[in-house]
């Protein structure tokens, strides 16, 4: 297919100072998780979003010093000889598919604990450090010598830089890292020339942009990060009058707004495109190509943003993450196949966890190097053979989904006349619905293949599965919340589980709404609890929530929805009650233990929702494992079970399950490479 002409100017070359452009798709720094101690995991991965299309493709952020350590969040480095060694395997596979490479030099100050390199941090004063793992630091306020080497530090990358044939140099202005904390009034109180006046507090960051632009001069383009305010009439570090003062100085602005929450926001609270006001003002004040990043999906409001002027590249960190072919999909009048992130923020947290990203819709992020899995490419079937998946919910509609573009024949059945499990209930709670892009997205494909057979409204026992004679067998039927209370604080069901007023999730997924004081208790720690409580309070009802954990919803710390959630519950006058754990359950009357002592307390609630471990769904399978000589005998040749019915788990888990048990059915000895050094 041919692309739709209204697309060209998504297509268009643009000059970025001394390079151009080949389109404007434009991958943004981003972390990925790999770092300097996973490169060539790093290049592969960022070498098939080239070939997907991404006519500019950067690094994560890249350290310059050993003083700039953010462990244990990996970073990429840019030091010595071996980084540029390391960072030339990216800079080729981004050649090679006609992209420009981008690479992000950093320096943290105020953010590195440095807990690796032991190293004191510099920055404009001295700062608590600012990591949400409370680390007890402080930087060291700069002298006008740390200065003059701060400089040189980003002088020195350049020219690695330019070594490792990078097109892009950043100087990254934002993000509360040293560049930006000197711009920032709250922190800067210095009384030199670096402080007080805006003027001054710009300095650094001017300094540091002409010293890079003159090293690279005519080589490579100059970008910087930059920050701008949420609202534009509230803007107390003045960044808009600063920005006025370099406007033009750079090749390009990589623009993205001040509260992290909204930049890097979860479909829950942010939607697409959220930062434009903030990337219009830019625009309108300097003459430089801006990029800026809004969870991009849909190919028209790409267009709008370029055609309307908003900004020059549609910058992509997750978009990216989730197709890698994107830009080649709207090329090829693909639209349809266009595998659109949901923005549940799984692949930001597994970063902010110290591994390597994964991505809920793209199940191969990550295991381009490791695994050999291409985004758009699969094997074809081993042999002409047929397999049955049992379940569509993301891990069966995965499964169906690359076992059909493998070529095998596939039955899929699932029990409900609606097919995508988990994801068609918990889709419907408030802030919720881009999870459907799960199913939507499977459902899509699937229906484009002639060799799937899909079967709703079919709920097989073990004398069924044996019947059909499939030669593969996939068992994916999910798992079951529990209501006994079950989980990380107890092992036991809590006393008064069985009575009335204890209402479990699947009866609230289920549409069932209670009446009177409810109490929900968390002990899941992602989004589920504070999604019923939305949906609760929004229907009226009075609810307090409590957790066993020191903070409620603790683990959305990591894809960076606890702070809005925790807004949005306050806002709706939910009550949270923190380290107490569920004892009881009597009409009217809930008991707690304190999660530190032997206390306990009592709150007068009327029902009472435990929110904590699912069960298995998998007696089929157990059925099924003591019949596997029949199963043989009948010709059968593999019985595997997976996702929540094997380990429940996170979607993105499920969904990898799916994709791993479709790419190495008939694989003898599957690819799995360890990144290592060996001395
Ligand atoms: P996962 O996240 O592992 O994909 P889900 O719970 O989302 O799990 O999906 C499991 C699906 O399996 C559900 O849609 C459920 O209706 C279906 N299912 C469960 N048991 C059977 C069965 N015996 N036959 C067919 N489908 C089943
Ligand atoms: Fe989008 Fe979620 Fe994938 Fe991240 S993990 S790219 S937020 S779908």
């Amino acid at each position: 297919m041919a692309r739709d002409p209204r697309y060209d100017p998504l297509f268009e070359p643009l000059k970025i100072g001394p390079v151009t452009a080949p389109n404007r798709f434009y991958q943004v720094p981003h972390c990925t998780g790999m770092g300097f101690q996973r490169p060539q995991m790093m290049a592969a991965m960022r070498g098939v979003k080239a070939e997907g299309g991404w006519g500019v493709v950067c690094t994560e952020y890249c350290s310059i010093d050993a003083s700039s350590d953010e462990s244990p969040y990996p970073s990429a480095s840019l030091r010595d000889d071996d980084d540029v060694h390391n960072l030339r395997q990216m800079t080729n596979a981004v050649h090679a598919a006609g992209s420009l490479a981008g690479v992000e030099l950093w320096y943290g100050g105020r953010s590195s604990a440095n807990l690796y390199s032991r190293e004191v941090a510099l920055d404009v004063t001295s700062l608590l450090n600012s990591a949400t793992l409370g680390i007890p630091v402080q930087s060291q306020a700069m002298s006008k010598a740390d200065i003059e080497s701060f400089r040189k530090m980003h002088s020195d990358a350049a020219h690695r830089a330019m070594a490792a044939e990078f097109d892009i140099v950043y100087v990254y202005g934002n993000h509360d890292y040293l560049l930006h904390n000197f711009l920032n009034p709250g922190y800067n109180q210095r009384e030199d020339e670096y402080g007080g006046s805006l003027e001054n507090r710009v300095r650094l960051l001017r300094e540091v942009i002409e010293d890079v632009s003159e090293i690279v001069s005519g080589r490579c383009a100059v970008a910087v990060r930059y920050s701008m305010p949420m609202q534009l009439d509230d803007d107390p570090e003045g960044l808009i009058e600063a920005f006025a003062l370099i406007a033009e100085l750079p090749d390009l602005w990589d623009i993205t707004v001040r509260d992290y929450r909204y930049e890097m926001g979860s479909s829950r609270f942010v939607k697409e495109a959220a930062n434009q006001a903030a990337v219009a003002k830019v625009k309108s004040m300097t003459s430089k190509p801006v990029v800026s990043v809004g969870r991009f999906t849909s190919p028209d409001t790409m267009l709008s943003q370029v055609v309307n002027g908003t900004q020059d590249f549609i910058g992509a960190a997750r978009p990216s993450i989730a197709d890698p072919f994107l830009p080649q999909k709207i090329d090829q009048g693909r639209i349809d196949d266009i595998r659109e992130c949901i923005g549940c923020n799984v692949c930001y947290a597994h970063d902010s966890l110290g591994v390597p990203i994964r991505c809920t819709q793209n199940p191969t992020m990550g295991e381009e190097w490791r695994r050999g899995w291409h985004p758009d490419r699969i094997d074809s079937r081993h042999a002409d053979e047929s397999v049955l998946v049992i379940g569509a919910g993301p891990a069966g509609l995965e499964a169906a989904c690359a076992l059909g573009q493998r070529g095998y024949r596939v039955i899929l059945a699932e029990a409900e006349q609606e097919l995508g499990g988990r994801i068609n209930r918990e889709s419907r709670l408030p802030g919720l619905s881009e999870y459907a892009r799960v199913r939507d997205w499977r459902l899509g494909q699937l229906a484009k293949m002639e060799n799937v057979q899909i079967y709703p409204d079919n709920r097989l026992d073990a004398e069924a599965v044996l019947e059909l004679n499939s030669q593969h067998v996939i068992v994916a039927t999910g798992a079951r919340w529990r209501s006994d209370g079950v989980g990380r604080w107890s092992n036991s069901a809590f006393d008064g589980c069985e009575l009335k007023g204890v209402v479990g999730v699947e009866q609230i997924l289920d549409g069932y709404m209670p009446q009177g004081h409810t109490l929900i208790y968390d002990d899941d720690h992602y989004y589920l609890g504070s999604a019923i409580a939305l949906k609760l309070t929004a229907a009226g009802v009075r609810v307090t929530m409590a957790t066993p954990a020191s903070e409620l919803a603790g683990w959305s710390n990591h894809t960076e929805e606890h702070s809005l959630t925790m807004q949005a519950l306050i806002e709706a006058g939910v009550e949270i009650i923190t380290a107490r754990g569920l004892v009881s359950y009597k009409p009217g009357e809930i008991e707690l233990g304190c999660a530190y002592s032997a206390r306990r307390s009592k709150i007068q609630a009327d029902v009472l929702i435990p929110v904590s471990a699912r069960t298995p769904d998998d007696e089929l399978w157990q059925q099924l494992d003591l019949r596997r000589d029949e199963f043989a005998a009948r010709g059968g040749l593999s019985m595997q079970r997976i996702g929540d019915c094997r380990a429940p788990g996170i979607v993105a888990a499920a969904v990898y399950a799916g994709h791993k048990a479709a790419r190495e059915l008939g694989q003898q000895e599957p690819a799995f490479k360890r990144d290592r050094v060996v001395v």
